[in-house]
């Protein structure tokens, strides 16, 4: 079936950093339809992981399980050890999977700072499985974390200048960024971002992915692109999908010379 197998991909990357996220035998059939066949993962801390293949391949429908949007049929979520397969989505926020673009939400009339601060407070004031301290924090400490959280979100995403300029005011990179700060507002360990390019030009596209790999250097990040070139430069891995089966997974070297990814899908679709 696969090429090239989940357990040698990890190794390629660093065999001794921690598994972030895995699936074991991860199924979802709509119907009599099989969208997910089987799928094993294993992303690694710190890991940037390029989910490719064709349209159809079932790359959204994985994401929809990953996130607890999607129950599978079958199979298992692991997420920092911990089985999260039941847990619904916000449950799995708090534990540090990041939403991906597609959910966090701009509001236009209201400025970026007010923005980043509504998405830190999401987290920040939340209560149970929030990062331990912040849960004795007194209101007032916690409205200053907020801020504080807020600030330095504003300077990752290189936003601070803007930051009382409304969302709508914003260039469309801007906006971007913007978004991406949305995400990380929330702290994640774990970012899932699918086809945060959908829509752009290619410029735009590596400009957005080169933001991506600045801004979220630090986290594990799982990336649904279809701009193939560019996920070869920026990936420390790639798996690609095929009807809802792993084809392969490995580096980028490795999967662009894999036999079976080039009659499959890349071959395809390079002119
Ligand atoms: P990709 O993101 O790789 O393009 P998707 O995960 O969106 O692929 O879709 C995989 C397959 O599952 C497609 O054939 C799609 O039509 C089907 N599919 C996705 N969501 C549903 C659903 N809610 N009900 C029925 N079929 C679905
Ligand atoms: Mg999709």
């Amino acid at each position: 079936m696969s090429a090239t197998d989940e357990s040698g991909a990890t190794d390629e990357f660093d065999s001794t950093t921690e598994s972030v996220l895995r699936t074991d035998g991860l199924t979802k059939q709509f119907g009599e339809f099989v969208a997910l066949d089987g799928v094993n993962l294993d992303v690694s801390e710190g890991e940037f992981r390029s989910v490719i293949g064709p349209n159809g391949a079932g790359k959204t429908t994985l994401f929809n399980v990953l996130t607890g949007a999607l129950a599978p049929t079958e199979g298992t979520v692991t997420f920092r050890g911990e089985d999260v397969t039941d847990l619904p989505p916000h449950q799995r926020v708090r534990r540090g999977m990041g939403r991906s673009f597609q959910i966090s939400t701009v509001f236009g009339g209201l400025t970026v700072r007010e923005n980043v601060r509504l998405a830190a407070q999401s987290v920040v004031q939340g209560r149970g499985e929030i990062p331990f301290v912040r849960q004795f924090l007194s209101p007032t400490d916690r409205f200053e974390a907020v801020l504080d959280r807020t600030d330095e979100v504003l300077a990752d995403i290189g936003l601070a200048d803007r930051a009382d300029d409304r969302a709508n005011a914003l260039a469309h990179g801007d906006r971007r960024r913007l978004e991406l700060g949305l995400v990380l507002a929330s702290d994640p360990d774990l970012v899932l971002l699918d086809e945060p390019t959908a829509g752009m030009g290619s410029e735009e596209t590596q400009r957005t992915i080169r933001l991506v790999e600045e801004v979220l250097s630090d986290r594990t990040l799982l990336l649904i692109e279809h701009d193939i070139d560019l996920v070869m430069n920026v990936s420390d891995s790639v798996t690609v999908l095929n009807r809802g089966q792993v084809l392969a997974t490995g580096s980028p070297e490795r999967i662009a010379a894999d036999d079976e990814v080039q009659r499959a899908y890349l071959g395809g679709v390079r002119e």
